[in-house]
């Protein structure tokens, strides 16, 4: 009889406890190799060139060759314009996909100590 996936080691690729052990650094090369793959080349949200862009490292944001856009890694997600750390996103998404038979806004709000409102605009949960 084979293993339900749920209980296999691929399912816990992502985890609340690793997220919360990342630096802000990791947290940041997470977010980007997620979006953009392991390697240097970052897709500008406005023009869509894929290259690699101009990265201002002391804000973690890039200036695309082409139109001059200075973009983020959550620039054109539903992380944008983010004010809490990168981590509590990851949490949030670790918490949301390893809810099994879903989640709501409340709990995620309480799980990560933020507003209902932050978990709800999150988009992952129902209320
Ligand atoms: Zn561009």
């Amino acid at each position: 009889m084979s293993q339900h996936f749920l209980l296999s080691a691929k399912a816990r690729t992502l985890s609340v406890r690793k997220v919360m052990e990342l630096t802000d650094d990791q947290a940041f090369h997470l977010f980007k190799e997620v979006r953009w793959g392991s390697g240097d080349n970052v897709a500008c949200p406005i023009c869509g060139t894929v290259g690699k862009h101009y990265f201002i490292s002391t804000r973690q944001q890039w200036r695309c060759k082409d139109c001059g856009h200075t973009f983020s890694v959550t620039s054109g997600t539903i992380f944008a314009f983010h004010k809490l750390p990168l981590r509590v996103y990851l949490a949030a998404i670790a918490i949301y996909t390893n809810a099994v038979k879903g989640l709501s806004a409340l709990q995620l709000s309480r799980d990560l100590g933020v507003q209902y409102k932050t978990a709800f605009v999150l988009g992952v949960c129902r209320t």
